[in-house]
Order: C-alpha cells, then sequence, then structure tokens
C-alpha cells in the first residue's frame, strides 16, 4: 500500500484514494522523521515540488526551498532509515531550449527558468548521493503530463490553472477565451509543438522503476513522453472534438521560457524499463481530462 506524505499546498486529499495519508512538509526534518519510523517505507516515490513556472520566477526562495532543500532533506531521512530506492519526478523543461528533437536523455541540461533549474540541482543531488553509493535512483524527466484516470475521478487541478488542455476545456465550456501564447514559432502551424504524456502511463512507468530498483538494477535518468508531438492549435482541435464545442481562442504575446518544440526520445525508457504508452494518443488523453472536468464541475 502506498504512504501519502503531502502537505495539501497544492496537492488534493480527495485524490488519495489508498493507503495512509500523513500531512506534512518536506522542509520539516522532524516530520519526515516522524513518518518514517510510523510507515517503515520500502521505496521513495519523490513528487513533492512547486512547479509553477511564473510563480518560480517570482518567488525563487520557496522554489529552492522546496524542490532543492526539500529533496536533500528527504536524502538525508532516507539514508538515515537505510533506505535506498527513490523515484524522482523531474521535467523534460531541464533540457532548455534542445539543439536536437527528439531530445535524448544524454542531451546536456540548460534550464531557462527558476523552476527547471530547482528541478535540475535536485537531480545533482540525487547523483551524488547515488555516487556515495548511499541510494539508488530513478529520474523520470516528464514531458507534459495529461488526461485523467479513465473513469474520470481523478484528474488535473491546479489553482491557478496555467496548463493548455484544462484550459482549453474551460474555454470550451463558456469561460473565457483561451490565451494562445505566439503563433509566429519556427514550427509547422507556428504554435508550440509538445509531447503530452497520459497521467496513467506516468503512473505505470513509477511502478515499473520500483520493480526495476527493487530488483537491484541500476539507477536510472529516463524520459516520460510518447515520443509525439502536438501543437497548441492540435490540441484546440482534440479539445473541440471531445467536447463538441468551439474553443474561442485570441492569439496572445509569447508566454517567457517557452521553447518551440519539445520532444521525448523514449527509447532508454523502452529499453531500461520496458515503458510502453498505453494512451499514446492525443484524442484519448483530451477525453479522459474532458470525462474528469465535467464531474469536478458537478460535483
Ligand atoms: N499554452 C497556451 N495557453 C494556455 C496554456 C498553455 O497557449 O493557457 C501553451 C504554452 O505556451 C505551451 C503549451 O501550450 O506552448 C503547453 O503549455 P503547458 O502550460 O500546458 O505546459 P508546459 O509546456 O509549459 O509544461
Amino acid at each position: 500500500m502506498p504512504i501519502v506524505f503531502d502537505d495539501f499546498s497544492s496537492g488534493h486529499r480527495s485524490a488519495c484514494k489508498w493507503g495512509e495519508v500523513i500531512a506534512g512538509d518536506i522542509r520539516d526534518k522532524a516530520a519526515l522523521r516522524a513518518a518514517f519510523t510510523s510507515t517503515n517505507p520500502v521505496a521513495v516515490l519523490h513528487l513533492a515540488a512547486r512547479i509553477e513556472v511564473e510563480e518560480a520566477e517570482r518567488n525563487p526562495t520557496v522554489f529552492d526551498s522546496v524542490n532543492v532543500h526539500g529533496t536533500e532533506n528527504l536524502l538525508q531521512t532516507m539514508v538515515a532509515f537505510n533506505i535506498s530506492n527513490i523515484v524522482f519526478s523531474s521535467t523534460g523543461a531541464v533540457y532548455g531550449a534542445p539543439k536536437q528533437v527528439p531530445i535524448s536523455e544524454k542531451s546536456s541540461l540548460a534550464p531557462k527558468g527558476i523552476y527547471s533549474a530547482t528541478k535540475a540541482k535536485a537531480e545533482g543531488l540525487l547523483q551524488k548521493f547515488a555516487q556515495d553509493g548511499s541510494i539508488r535512483h530513478g529520474i523520470f524527466r516528464y514531458f507534459n503530463a495529461a488526461g485523467a484516470h479513465p473513469d474520470g475521478d481523478i484528474g488535473e487541478e491546479h489553482n491557478p490553472e496555467t496548463h493548455l488542455i484544462p484550459n482549453a476545456l474551460a474555454a470550451a465550456s463558456g469561460g473565457s477565451a483561451l490565451q494562445l501564447f505566439g503563433d509566429d514559432y519556427s514550427t509547422p502551424d507556428g504554435t508550440c509543438i509538445r509531447d503530452y504524456v497520459h497521467v496513467c502511463d506516468i503512473a505505470n512507468a513509477h511502478i515499473l522503476a520500483l520493480l526495476h530498483l527493487m530488483q537491484g538494477g541500476d539507477s536510472f535518468v529516463v524520459n516520460i513522453g510518447t515520443g509525439m508531438g502536438s501543437s497548441v492549435l492540435e490540441v484546440i482541435n482534440a479539445v473541440e472534438r471531445a467536447t463538441g464545442k468551439s474553443v474561442p481562442y485570441s492569439v496572445c504575446p509569447k508566454r517567457a521560457g517557452d521553447v518551440p518544440i519539445l520532444v521525448a526520445d523514449t527509447h532508454d525508457g523502452k529499453q531500461k524499463l520496458g515503458f510502453h504508452a498505453e494512451f499514446p494518443k492525443l484524442e484519448q488523453m483530451v477525453e479522459h481530462a474532458w470525462k474528469y472536468y465535467q464531474n469536478a464541475k458537478s460535483r
């Protein structure tokens, strides 16, 4: 059974459907130690982070303290409790504007903003602890997490919402027009291309990673994407098809830090973990997100 440790600053208790839930902050070493003592975990999935890109630029100190020092606290606690295996959620944004697409894990890291810089620093901490021999890690560089559980009962809900698919669903449902950030990028239709990957596939990748590490496999760094890119206009079309409604949008200036194309090279994920996306199609991701969106609104 999982044990959830979360400060619920942005996570939702209602999404914790299985196992024990402990409210706590990874910056609080005593709280971490108490949680490890009471639950005796066998491995750690580390997803705790501040993720809002624009907030990071306004408030770098809090991002550094949660994403970097929080990770260090967690690693030190793991070592103190003799727990060696950790799977860490990083981001494809650590590559910055890549020289080559699809982006392989061997590409150099060149984070463009505070958020991705804190993730790159946290990766560095994991690598350091792994070199000491104190831990073994799986680092996942997520591309664009999308979709929702197919039942429509767990999904994406941020406040404020900044992500494209939920914002497009809101616009289709009568909310304000979607702001489309830039239509003159060097891409076929002028809008940014991203590699959207279903949240259930991301969850499955974590199970594969745990099995790999707990069976004695080596530390690894792997991209989590589908290897296929979709432009903002393609996402808008997919939302229009799934909802049967039009998505009003207005073209706005480019968003700071956005790069034209981010698509993952997925070779290492397949080869090292046997990872294959079960829901690789944008249509399905959008349909599941729409199901969740409607459920959430009717609550
Ligand atoms: N985007 C947009 N309008 C929005 C939200 C996002 O045009 O309201 C664009 C954004 O500029 C990027 C793409 O959609 O090119 C995906 O953005 P998102 O915030 O979902 O994920 P990111 O790529 O930033 O992790």
